[in-house]
């Protein structure tokens, strides 16, 4: 393999999005990943995008907004270059309260969205049930937010690594990168069962793994691996026309007629089994917060892991190399910030200078 201007370790959503972005300003890139490219939390996830949830407030501040906005010209753009069928959904979002205490905090959840310039209106009961019926009976309000919306993550990682490669990235699947090759404070090389691939410089977006990676480079990424179980059900179409958020899971429907249930949030290092509990534990949420979903078709259940970080979401230079940049710590919004996670990275590439 030849030298790139950029080597990108690591394939998910963050290093296609990274990919795509440089090739795009005239870099030569790679992307190495351990197995295929987008198979683990990219994969796994629910594809929910986003901004009008209190947690990316503090966490993420105006990149999870600036995200958001970039998506329906970057799928457009997707689907010019690939022709993959993303689909991508305005649907809306609404936050459901069961509890007298959460819809008693309502109004100023939706107040301090607005001041976030995030759309934002409260429904009363009687109007949530008439933009969304399946919702249980007792819902006693809710906040829409109709600009939150739902891609298919598989796809949308797909087409982000097929329009790099045809822009001239190369993607290089089943590639583990196992060490580094170092000089002074620059990294030169990174060593494959292939041999070493050299580089001028590198952006560590290897998800969950980064922080194992991080030893190698002798720093220290802060991110580990938080597990998230998904289950999936086939409804008649339709059936949910937003993605539901009540208390910490969410319901996402596809055009196809399936129902993402999501998600668990566990600490169970690299596992990425679905367990009873956790299947049940969706289930039991979903029947509660939609019974309409009762006579759904159970397809199937998985699992991925989030990068999750004590430090939040990274993206920096990485202290004491002069050229490799650490893009992860994205938790539960990956998705969402991936297309700005692009940008971000490549300011960072020319800013600092190649
Ligand atoms: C159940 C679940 C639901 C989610 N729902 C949402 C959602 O609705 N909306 C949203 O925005 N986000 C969601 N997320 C979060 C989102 O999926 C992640 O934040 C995002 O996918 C992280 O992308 P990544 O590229 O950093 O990681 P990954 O997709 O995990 O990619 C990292 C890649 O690095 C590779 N790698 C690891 N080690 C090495 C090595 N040594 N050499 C080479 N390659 C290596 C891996 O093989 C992997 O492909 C969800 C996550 C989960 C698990």
């Amino acid at each position: 393999v030849s030298k790139s201007d950029v080597i990108i370790i690591g394939g998910g959503v963050i290093g296609c999005s990274v990919a795509f972005h440089l090739v795009k300003a005239g870099l030569a890139c790679a992307v190495l990943d351990r197995g295929e490219l987008g198979r683990e939390a990219s994969w796994a996830s629910a594809g929910i995008l986003t901004h009008g949830n209190r947690s990316s407030f503090s966490t993420y501040g105006r990149m999870a907004t600036e995200s958001r906005a970039m998506y329906p010209a970057l799928v457009t753009e997707l689907r010019a270059r690939t022709a993959l069928d993303l689909d991508y959904r305005e649907s809306g979002g609404l936050h459901v309260f069961f509890e007298e205490a959460e819809a008693a905090g309502a109004a100023d959840y939706c107040a301090e969205s607005r001041r976030r310039d995030i759309a934002c209106d409260l429904l009363s009961a009687e109007e949530l049930r008439a933009e969304e019926p399946t919702v249980a009976q007792d819902a006693l309000c809710a906040l829409r937010f109709p600009d939150d919306g739902s891609i298919r993550p598989q796809r949308l990682t797909r087409a982000l690594a097929q329009a790099a490669a045809t822009m001239g990235a190369r993607l290089l699947p089943h590639t583990p990168v196992v060490d580094f090759v170092r000089n002074g404070d620059r990294i030169v090389g990174v060593v494959t069962r292939g041999g070493v691939i050299e580089g001028d410089q590198f952006v560590l977006t290897a998800g969950a793994w980064s922080g194992q990676l991080g030893e190698r480079l002798g720093v220290a990424v802060a991110v580990g691996p938080s597990k998230g179980q998904i289950v999936l059900l086939e409804a008649a179409p339709s059936a949910v026309r937003h993605v539901i958020h009540a208390g910490d899971n969410y319901l996402v429907p596809r055009s196809d007629g399936m129902v993402i249930i999501g998600a668990t949030v566990e600490d169970a290092g690299f596992d990425k089994s679905s367990t009873a509990d956790g299947v049940q534990s969706l289930l039991d949420w979903a029947l509660r917060v939609a019974p309409g979903l009762r006579a759904a078709r159970f397809v199937t259940a998985w699992a991925g892991l989030r990068p999750a970080s004590s430090e939040g979401l990274i993206i920096q230079r990485a202290a004491g190399l002069a050229n490799v940049i650490v893009a992860t710590g994205h938790n539960r919004n990956g998705i969402l910030l991936a297309p700005a996670t692009g940008v971000r990275v490549r300011e960072l590439l020319f800013s600092t200078g190649l």
